[in-house]
């Protein structure tokens, strides 16, 4: 992994902070810490949106931010059916591996774990995650989540992958990660893009959130991925004052196709403490989406998706591009006209 830089020192060696951004990293790393590689610190310097994503903010801990969120609204935790493991749809599950992350971003869905020692998965648990994956016949689709778990140890990264790999009914392993995106150069390592290869049943979902961050860098990592045999995904959160833009939207997705990734999640918002100051409407949200249908190939627009606080899981949202009246289907087309079919 590439040096990770987390004072304010180290910071004000790349990039110059206005007095304000000073303050706020000041008294809000008390509570949420910072962290960043190089790279994409530098990014920061061009691109007011990767600033927005990386750089603290008063906001984090102003007490009517606090006030709204939870820790863990997704209840990943009290779901949890081995320590580091949560079972929620019948045919996926979703693993912990790691909270480590050399990029920190200020929208974390998981701020939770920054505030615990850092921690990566035991080969214990995974032995105990493996077993009840094996136990479990139903279970068809591994998520490897973290924390980045493209930071894991080797060894501890290829015990899982091929533990997994020799459990039948497991078709598909899911790594999500922004290494891709923080980190590219930490990618092209030659046994990391050989393990994955190796471990054959491996997705990857990246996490692009703006078209700044898809840099010649990044597209070098994503052919990469492209080339271990990986199919490579996005998933986007919907971020307010950082892509809440139809314009911004369109790009991102566009210029992800350019290099081969599927924009595959648009995720509102979790309510999450210290995060809400970047929430925007779900009203928004399927307003921004209806637009994107009128303008791209349905092959680059993702599933905007809430994540049911309490432990419902997710929900794809469309926009609504029909209503029925007296038997009939009344549909509107991308142009905006509108026409009707028979319901036979
Ligand atoms: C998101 C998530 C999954 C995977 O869901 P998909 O919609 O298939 O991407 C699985 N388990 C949990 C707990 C999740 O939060």
């Amino acid at each position: 992994m590439s040096r990770v830089l987390r004072k304010l020192s180290e910071v004000e060696e790349l990039l110059s902070l206005t007095s304000q951004e000073r303050e706020a990293f000041h008294k809000v790393t008390l509570i949420y810490p910072f962290s960043s590689t190089e790279y994409y610190l530098k990014l920061a310097e061009s691109s007011p949106a990767v600033r927005k994503m990386l750089l603290p903010s008063l906001s984090e801990i102003d007490p009517e931010v606090q006030k709204e969120g939870e820790d863990d609204p997704l209840m990943e935790e009290r779901d949890a059916v081995t320590p580091k493991l949560t079972h929620r749809y019948p045919d996926r599950v979703l693993l912990v591996t790691t909270n480590f992350c050399p990029v920190l971003c200020r929208y974390c869905m998981r701020k939770r774990n920054w505030k615990k020692p850092t921690f990566t998965i035991s080969e214990r648990e995974i032995e105990e995650a493996v077993s009840y994956i094996s136990s479990n016949s139903r279970v068809r689709d591994v998520l490897i989540s973290g924390g980045d778990p493209l930071t894991l140890p080797l060894d501890i990264l290829e015990k899982l992958l091929f533990e997994l790999k020799r459990i039948p009914h497991v078709e598909v392993v899911r790594i999500g990660t922004r290494v891709p995106v923080v980190d590219p150069e930490s990618v092209l390592r030659k046994e990391l893009l050989s393990l994955l290869e190796r471990a054959e049943k491996v997705w990857v979902n990246t996490h692009f959130n703006h078209p700044d961050e898809i840099t010649p860098e990044a597209k070098e990592a994503v052919r990469a991925l492209l080339k271990s045999g990986a199919p490579v995904n996005n998933q986007t959160v919907l971020l307010k004052g950082v892509n809440n833009s139809v314009e911004i939207l369109e790009k991102l997705f566009r210029n992800l196709q350019k290099i081969k990734v599927r924009p595959y999640y648009l995720f509102h918002c979790d309510p999450v403490k210290g995060v809400m100051h970047f929430s925007t409407p779900i009203t928004e949200g399927l307003k921004i989406l209806r637009e994107l249908f009128k303008r791209l190939s349905p092959l680059v627009i993702p599933y905007y998706a809430v994540d049911g606080p309490g432990g419902y899981g997710k929900v794809p949202l469309l926009p609504h591009r029909f209503r029925v009246e007296n038997g009939k289907y009344l549909f509107e087309s991308f142009n905006g006209r509108w026409f009707e079919m028979e319901d036979r």
